[in-house]
């Protein structure tokens, strides 16, 4: 599904160089569930942003679901882009003023799906995160958790290659940040492929798969022994309380 080999990015400003990656080779397989975790200023946005074709990498090979991306023109990476990536970020990036149903149809509208699959889907993708009784609250009527698996079904709902979430639960308390873990793994468990970008140790653990970023390089790759199971930390949250 993600094939990287070799990428580096260099950044200019000045006289400045700063070498964010520093030869990155990575295989993401499809229906992995995978966590880039590592400190500040390790790399980690600038992975997110090449491998969510918002940026080329300054050199190496980047083939996503076929596609090659390090060579792509302006045009041919935001067609990549828009068509294999659902993104998820950290302040949810909701439009406030429109309904949850509406959110989460609006990349299909720009995708041209016609208004009666539009609603049908939107609908399904809510249901999916649990958010069936909601789809006609805005944003500010919902909590955070509600609102990032609003999030969640807008970039499920186009059906891309891949979920790309950047610290996903960043801006959430604890509970809710285990209820939208809940969610990736109900919606990876179903087949999809998750990459989420992450600092937060406790986060990785519901994951598969980790990958450490340092100083701009993978220095770890392994398998999350006994991932922890989400929906069962949060019931027994819901108990404690
Ligand atoms: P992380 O997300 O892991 O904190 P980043 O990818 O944001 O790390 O940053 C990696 C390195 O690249 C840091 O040294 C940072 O200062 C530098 N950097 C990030 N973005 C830019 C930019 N747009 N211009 C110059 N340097 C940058
Ligand atoms: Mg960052």
């Amino acid at each position: 599904m993600i094939s990287l080999k070799g990428i580096k990015k260099i950044y200019s400003t000045g006289d400045i160089e700063v070498a964010a990656l520093r030869g990155v080779d990575l295989q993401i397989d499809a229906g992995e569930f995978v966590a880039i975790t590592g400190p500040s200023g390790s790399g980690k946005s600038t992975m997110m942003n090449i491998l969510g074709c918002l940026d080329r990498p300054t050199s190496g090979e980047y083939f996503l679901d076929g596609a090659d991306v390090a060579r792509a023109t302006g045009t041919q990476l935001a067609e990549i882009r828009n068509r294999k990536i659902g993104f998820v970020f950290q302040g949810f990036n909701l439009l406030p003023r429109t309904t949850a149903l509406e959110n989460v149809e609006l990349p299909m509208l720009y995708a041209g799906v016609p208004a009666k699959e539009r609603r049908e889907r939107a609908i399904d993708a809510l249901e999916s995160v649990g958010l069936g009784d909601r789809i006609h609250h805005r944003p500010k009527e919902l909590s955070g958790g509600q609102q990032q698996r609003v999030a969640i079904a807008r970039a499920l709902v186009t059906k891309p290659a891949i979920i790309l979430a950047d610290e996903p639960t960043g801006n959430l308390d604890t509970k809710s940040s285990i209820d939208v873990m809940a969610i990736f793994q109900k919606i990876h468990s179903e087949g999809n492929t998750v990459l989420i970008i992450t600092h937060e140790p406790e986060i990785v653990q519901y994951t598969r798969r980790v990958i450490y970023f340092r100083d701009g390089a993978v220095e770890g790759d392994k398998l999350v022994e006994n991932p922890r199971n989400a929906a069962a930390d949060v019931q027994s949250m819901n108990v404690a309380i």
